[in-house]
């Protein structure tokens, strides 16, 4: 059976105060017997104290980047044995803002996948459609693509160590949802792209989360669709009672 997830990416927000209390609003509310597995993204400079914080609960931490290299001169950034160091086995990558901001390409985010896992890290691999794809009827292609060029150079055994989001860039931030029935369609091709490439087993096993302006209004219809395993939050991942609502509504 495959895992039911709920991840919050922090994003550029809550320094090490908020992020404390955060935490520990969500340690005192998130369920001990919840059915999901629940992740937490701050930001790197709150990672180690995260982790320490939440060692003895059920909440496990991710970072919301890294560089593909292993050490060097690369002013500014993390490396995946710096996020193993401080305890944090999780990351995500090719999030819609790293690619459209930090023009992240496929071919990039490729490799970071690769030195995450050659570390035997688990990768939150995230890709989605912009409006204009979507407009033009392109939605599929795109995320077939996405999938492709980013992730299916993987080997069958690395993949119990992923779990894909599918984030549609139109409903990130911008309170406009992906209805349960364009989640579910969309969730059934990727589930199907990648029975095609690695077979029913990986298909099966691999967790799809939706993420896209996610809340607690909508997250029971979304996650009762049946490849909806789960979600990847931003806003509503924030706020402690809308966090847990959404780990509720599993
Ligand atoms: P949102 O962000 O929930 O604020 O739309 C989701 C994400 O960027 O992962």
């Amino acid at each position: 059976m495959r895992k039911k997830i709920v991840a919050g990416n922090w994003k550029m927000h809550k320094n090490a105060e908020q992020t404390e209390d955060l935490l520990n609003e969500l340690i005192a509310k998130i369920p001990t017997d919840t059915n999901a597995q629940v992740v937490v993204a701050p930001t790197f400079v709150n990672l180690a104290s995260a982790v320490d914080h939440l060692e003895f609960t059920n909440i496990d931490v991710a970072a919301q980047n890294m560089h593909e290299a292993e050490s060097g001169a690369f002013t500014g950034e993390i490396s995946a044995d710096m996020l193993q160091s401080v305890g944090v086995n999780t990351v995500i990558l090719g999030h819609s803002e790293r690619r459209a901001i930090f023009n992240e390409t496929d071919a990039l985010i490729a490799s970071k996948v690769n030195t995450a896992l050659e570390h035997d890290m688990t990768v939150i691999f995230c890709f989605g459609e912009e409006l204009k794809d979507r407009h033009s009827k392109n939605h599929f292609n795109i995320v077939e693509n996405q999938l492709k060029d980013g992730l299916f150079s993987i080997e069958a055994s690395d993949w119990k160590n992923i779990v894909l989001a599918y984030e549609p860039v139109w409903a990130i931030g911008t309170g406009e949802t992906a209805s349960p029935e364009q989640a579910q369609e969309m969730h059934e091709f990727i589930r199907e792209t990648v029975r095609k490439a690695f077979g029913s087993d990986i298909a099966e096993d691999v967790s799809i989360l939706y993420g896209g302006s996610v809340k607690p209004e909508n997250a029971k219809e979304i996650f009762s669709k049946p490849d909806v395993d789960g979600g990847l939050i931003g806003g509503a991942a924030l706020k402690a009672d809308d966090f847990v609502a959404i780990v509720n509504a599993i």
